[in-house]
């Protein structure tokens, strides 16, 4: 009966069956069963533990979990041994012996719980004190022991399996979470809060290293009042300078430190425990180029600290997150890079597209300001005395300053201006440079500058500042953004400086034009009119505020000064007289004005011309009537040559014959000059210079052979045409021959030669006499002007009037040609005149002078 019963009892063990995806109601179902088939009133599922190794009750029937101990590796008791040495089950044999044991007192039976030949649990049944468990009973307790093992080893290879699965997915989420977003911000709180996902650290910290600033930037990942976990950035929080963060950032390995058990210097240890935090798990974050800073995940709970499973999975967490964050970086770099350099192209627009630099600077300013976001910029000019620097322009929200000035030796702008070199200093207060009288003015505390000189070809116009970075440093790269700005301000400034001097330079001029006494008149290319000046309006009866953009040919209808200031024939600068609607003369010059147009200046010269006539008319009246009376002296005298004289009457008789033949010879050619300068109009026909030439010289060979002369012209073949009056032109030649002739010795060679282009004959007459003293060349085309030659011997004077060459000079001009003369004292003179192959039928002179 009994061992029918215990076999019943063993095929139950063994084959009654739970569900075993669920482990604990499977352990559950296997204690109870044992507690029924042993007749035994209290159980227990004992199991194995690494950390510390022993083992823990896991569940219990018939007891609280809380009345059981935990069992040792190695145990004392007999039955235990007996367990975890003979891997079998063993009973106490009373109920006194059971002490020590779990379940005690009572008769208590134990059995390994054995997986692959390890015990990884206990499983415990115990009963009132009716004598020790029988062979049969522990076996059964051995089947179910067993049995409970194998769920155990596969609830634990399920939960392995799961973990396993748990970790691939918070990497997934996290790495979907971190690098799916491009904003460092965003980056920073993913990874925060999927490590808190994934470790029991109670608090993580972020610290990013900012380039440029010696702060770290920490954003504190905590749960928030909705219970959600929140990033918050803690600025100007310093952080403690942990010997572990500075292993970690040269070592790039994880570091833990925990004051309970305590790990770590004792520096690390003392910092912790003012931070309120009981361990720490230090991470580096780092690419694979490129440290950017440090995770700390924070435990406040005495005791705890990460596990080796956590530490894994947030140094896996931690990697995607440094690649996430740099991304964002890089990416944030490369926008504010794009909108910095937009920003500058708008600066550089402002400055340059106005010409008023006021505003130009000040918009510049506020641009500038904002792109390096300091809390002000300021532009300094160096005042006209190089003394001062003046501030121009401002930018900032509180700054609207201007016309504050500081001594160049003050301060780091005047330091930047003398030096003409950039200066960063991030610390004011720390260097000797600052100064802080400013900061009264501008009501700012300055705390970091970066101050750039404004500088145009080497000379140094001003500087630029930039006061307190918004983190406290200014970089190199600020540096940079500056100095372009400063670049663009000196080229606006000197924009504005040029506009200024040719805007100066053209309204002196204007006033010089419009008020000054010649009448003025300006064209442009097109022939349209720039200006008329005051004396120009009131001289042509026009009203020269309506004149401007009109046609000159329009304004002067019919009027020579019409075609003058826009026939493109007409070679500059020329000049001519020209007489108004309101009967005056003017003299004009027309000139070309480069890239401008034409311009010609008009002088009065009505009472000159009037002065003109009257002396003429004075001369005239008064040769004509010395005439009669002189012709009478020289009948008288012609009479007296045939009467009986004596010597020294012949002598004198011959001397009034000389006179009164000079004195004849003056009023003709006064006569003449005067005639021929009053007829300015040539009557012209077509004339061949040989015949001119040779004519003259037959006429005067007599002359020249009387004083063993000779004078030689080759004459051209060609025929040589051009359009005058003859006679006019004759009286030319024999003057110049003459004058040849007249002061040059006895025996001179005389050669005259003809020469011609296109344009223009030349007739050349040469001689090898005394020449011309320099002094005396620029005169000797004036009206009566004669020579020291003509009185060098004084009882042989030469005879002449003075007035041969001016005579030549004014019918060569009504001709429109010209007339020079090559000489050197002792060796000869060489007189030529130019005339035109084709006559210009105007007054004056329209050929270049
Ligand atoms: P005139 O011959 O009547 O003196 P001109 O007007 O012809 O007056 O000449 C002015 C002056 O120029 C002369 O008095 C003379 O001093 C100088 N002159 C003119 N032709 C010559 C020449 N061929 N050689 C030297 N001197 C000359």
């Amino acid at each position: 009966m009994e061992s029918e019963k215990s076999r019943g009892n063993l095929y139950r063990a063994a084959t009654a069956s739970f569900d075993f995806n669920n482990p604990m109601d499977s352990l559950t179902g296997l204690l109870q069963l044992a507690s029924d088939l042993l007749d035994a009133q209290k159980s227990a599922l004992y199991e194995f533990e690494e950390d510390p190794a022993g083992f823990s009750p896991r569940l219990s029937i018939g007891i609280s979990m809380s009345d059981l101990g935990r069992v040792a590796t190695k145990p004392k008791h007999k039955v235990l041994r007996t367990a975890f040495e003979d891997h079998r089950a063993a009973t106490t044999e009373d109920g006194k012996s059971s002490l020590g044991l779990p379940l005690s007192p009572g008769i208590v039976a134990c059995a390994p719980c054995r997986s692959s030949d390890q015990t990884i649990g206990l499983m415990f049944v115990a009963r009132e004190d009716e004598g020790p468990f029988s062979d049969s009973a522990l076996a059964t307790l051995e089947i179910l022991a067993t049995r409970a093992a194998e769920v155990i080893a596969l609830a634990r290879q399920s939960a392995n399996q799961s973990y396993v699965l748990h970790k691939l997915s918070l990497l997934y989420q996290a790495s979907h979470a971190i690098t799916g977003t491009r904003d460092r911000q965003e980056a920073i709180k993913q990874t925060a809060s999927h490590l808190l996902k994934a470790t029991s650290a109670d608090a993580c910290e972020v610290l990013i290293f900012d380039e440029g600033s010696d702060e770290t930037t920490r954003f504190r990942q905590q749960l928030g009042k909705s219970m959600q976990h929140t990033v918050v950035s803690v600025h100007g929080d310093n952080m403690p300078s942990y010997p572990a963060h500075e292993k970690v950032i040269e070592d790039l390995e994880p570091t833990l430190i925990s004051l309970e058990p305590a790990i770590g210097s004792s520096k690390d240890l003392t910092l912790l425990g003012k931070e309120g935090v009981s361990a720490a798990a230090i991470f580096p974050l780092a690419t694979r180029n490129e440290g950017l800073g440090l995770v700390r995940l924070l435990f406040h709970q005495s005791g705890r600290q990460i596990n080796d499973q956590e530490l894994e999975l947030a140094q896996a967490i931690i990697n995607i997150g440094a690649v996430g964050i740099q991304d964002a970086i890089h990416l944030e770099t490369a926008e504010s890079r794009a909108n910095q350099l937009q920003t500058l192209g708008e600066i550089g627009r402002e400055m340059t597209s106005t010409l008023d630099l006021e505003t130009a600077l000040e918009n510049a300013m506020t641009y500038t300001q904002r792109l390096l976001q300091a809390e002000a910029v300021v532009l300094f000019l160096l005042d006209e005395s190089g003394e001062k620097l003046v501030i121009k322009a401002s930018g900032g929200t509180r700054m609207r300053i201007r016309d504050v000035a500081i001594k160049l030796e003050e301060g780091i702008a005047g330091w930047v201006t003398r030096n003409n070199t950039p200066l960063i200093v991030n610390d004011v207060r720390g260097n000797p440079l600052y100064h802080s009288a400013i900061d009264g003015q501008t009501g700012i505390l300055t705390t970091s500058v970066l101050c750039v000189p404004l500088a145009r070809r080497e000379e140094v116009l001003g500087v630029i500042q930039s006061i307190n970075h918004p983190r406290g440093a200014f970089t190199e790269a600020d540096q940079q953004l500056l100095t372009s700005v400063a670049a663009w301000a000196s080229i606006a400034i000197d924009n504005a400086n040029l506009f200024q001097g040719v805007a100066d330079e053209r309204r002196r001029l204007e006033a010089t034009l419009v008020e000054t006494a010649d009448a003025v008149v300006l064209t442009d290319n097109a022939g349209r009119i720039i200006l008329v000046n005051q004396a120009a309006g009131q001289l042509f009866r026009i009203n020269p505020e309506l004149t401007p953009g009109r046609l000159a040919s329009d304004i002067f209808v019919g009027h020579p000064l019409g075609d003058l200031l826009m026939d493109d024939e007409i070679s500059l600068p020329a000049g001519l007289e020209v007489t108004t609607p309101t009967e005056r003369i003017l003299y004009a010059t027309i000139s070309g004005i480069t890239d401008v147009g034409r311009v010609a200046v008009m002088q009065d010269i009505t009472a000159l011309k009037q002065i003109d006539r009257m002396r003429s008319q004075l001369l005239g009246t008064a040769a004509h009537d010395l005439k009669n009376p002189l012709n009478a002296i020289r009948l008288g005298a012609d009479l007296l040559t045939d009467a009986d004289l004596t010597d020294q009457q012949r002598k004198a008789l011959s001397m009034m014959q000389r006179a009164t033949e000079s004195m004849a010879n003056l009023i003709t050619g006064l006569l003449e000059t005067i005639r021929i300068e009053a007829t300015s109009t040539v009557d012209y026909e077509p004339c061949q210079i040989n015949d001119l030439v040779s004519r003259a010289i037959e006429d005067l060979r007599p002359l020249a052979e009387a004083r063993n002369q000779t004078v030689t012209f080759e004459q051209h073949q060609d025929s040589i045409l051009i359009m005058g009056d003859p006679s006019r032109l004759n009286s030319v030649m024999t003057n110049l021959l003459s004058n040849a002739i007249k002061f040059s010795g006895e025996g001179a060679k005389i050669e005259v030669t003809v020469s011609w282009d296109d344009e223009e004959a030349i007739v050349s007459i040469m001689d090898d006499g005394p020449g011309i003293p320099e002094e005396e060349i620029p005169r000797i085309f004036e009206h009566l002007f004669r020579g020291r030659i003509t009185v060098i011997d004084p009882n042989n004077p030469i005879e002449g009037t003075g007035l041969g060459l001016s005579l030549a000079k004014t019918i060569v001009e009504q001709h429109g040609g010209r007339i020079w003369v090559e000489t050197e004292e002792d060796k000869g003179s060489k007189f030529s005149f130019a005339l035109p192959l084709e006559p210009t039928p105007k007054t004056g002179s329209l050929r270049p002078e």
